[in-house]
């Protein structure tokens, strides 16, 4: 189902997502059926308008959220920024802000940017991730954590961190960037307040795609949206001067004019998903990332683990620590196996059973400790940082 360079292994699909077989047919689609005929009639006829809450719908369904509680539009920054000022709102005597030092750092900063652009006397911790749970208490406002560790792997105990906050009145956002497409993760049965996370990872809807924020549903008639665009407005059309919340709605999250092309190119990577059982991509996942383990630690030792050995505390990539492993990685990427670096020294390597098999595994492991066995990697080529790594 996935249009993959002959002869690559394709180990950074946590990154970026191949592209489906069916992206090209669905933005021709789109271009010569929707835009091309219908001009301005297809947010009516299309029914672009709603894409934002159909396609919310679609994703919402993979994280466990019920339909009418996730939109999807706008970048994972914007909706990190998002849902850590509706949460902030909600218990407007607080100035704790609780994140973690493993959170990817665009999170981090855009809480920074609120923090300055409040100017209210908030305070971002970022503890150890181990320590987050110790530190909720009741002058924390908000939770802000990624349930998967972008550079380990490292899961985040959704429900334990969700019942601790409310038992002390703090709510929680979740970044589900790598979790959604990766494991099962359901924001109904924990309770979630908000969660956020983009569709150009693990669901391979294209670089750029989409991001989406989940609101619990007890939350929509509450929650203020900070980012006040006029498709959030109650009645967009009518063209009022002031703001008005879409009262109890998810509607009241959506922004501006979001890019119907970028949808398109989702709506065909969802058709996919259509077919996936989580429990069951999860037990994929795992058998693929313990047979990963099992070769590197038997044929590459300089390389050593840095994700959790227990595969219920990871998520569905593997890390691993060496020294020269950005030249490492630019060697195995010669050879047409794809991961990526993480500094200061990680080899990220994303486990997608949707299209890696055994033999796959088996087969990038091989070149890897061909490049280790001779060194291929101190070549000068090599050693060249890319503006992207
Ligand atoms: C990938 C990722 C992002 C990226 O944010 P963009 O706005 O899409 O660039 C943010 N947060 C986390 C946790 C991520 O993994």
């Amino acid at each position: 189902m996935f249009d993959i360079p002959e002869g690559m292994i394709y180990l950074n699909g946590n990154s970026l997502g191949p592209m489906p077989k069916a992206a090209p047919a669905a933005i021709n689609s789109f271009l010569l059926d929707e835009w091309r005929t219908e001009l301005v009639s297809g947010w009516n006829t299309k029914n672009w308008f709603m894409q934002t809450n159909t396609l919310g719908d679609r994703v919402g369904n993979l994280i466990g959220a019920a339909p009418g509680s996730t939109v999807v539009g706008d970048t994972l920054s914007i909706k990190v920024f998002q849902a850590v000022a509706a949460a902030l709102a909600l218990t407007p005597d607080r100035r704790i802000i609780l994140s973690d030092s493993g959170n990817f750092p665009t999170d981090l900063y855009m809480v920074e940017g609120l923090m300055t652009l409040r100017d209210a006397g908030y305070v971002l911790r970022t503890p150890a991730p181990e320590n987050v749970l110790d530190q909720i208490t009741e002058e924390v406002a908000t939770v802000m954590v990624t349930e998967i560790d972008y550079r380990s792997g490292r899961k985040h105990d959704m429900q334990a961190i969700i019942s601790k906050a409310h038992s002390v009145g703090a709510t929680v956002v979740w970044d589900l960037a790598h979790s959604i497409g990766a494991l099962p993760v359901d924001v109904a049965s924990t309770d979630a307040d908000f969660a956020v996370g983009c569709t150009y990872k693990y669901l391979n809807a294209g670089p750029g795609a989409p991001a989406f924020i989940y609101v619990a549903p007890r939350l929509l008639d509450t929650v203020q949206p900070a980012l006040s665009g006029w498709f959030g407005h109650e009645a967009p059309f009518a063209f009022d001067l002031d703001f008005r919340p879409m009262p109890g709605k998810i509607d009241r999250m959506r922004i501006g004019t979001p890019s119907i092309a970028a949808f398109s190119l989702l709506d065909a990577a969802l058709n996919i998903w259509d077919h996936v059982d989580m429990k069951d991509l999860q037990k994929a996942s795992i058998e693929l990332s313990e047979a990963f383990i099992r070769e590197i630690e038997a044929r590459c030792s300089d390389l050593k683990l840095a994700s959790p050995r227990d595969p219920n505390q990871r998520g569905s990539h593997v890390s691993f620590e060496f020294e020269h492993g950005y030249a490492c990685m630019q060697a195995l990427i010669s050879e047409g196996v794809i991961g990526d670096f993480r500094s200061p020294n990680i080899m990220r390597f994303g486990i997608t059973p949707l299209f890696l098999n055994l033999n796959d595994i088996k087969q990038a492991v091989v070149i890897l400790e061909k490049i280790l066995v001779t060194k291929a990697w101190a070549k000068p080529e090599f050693q060249k940082r890319a503006l992207v790594t």
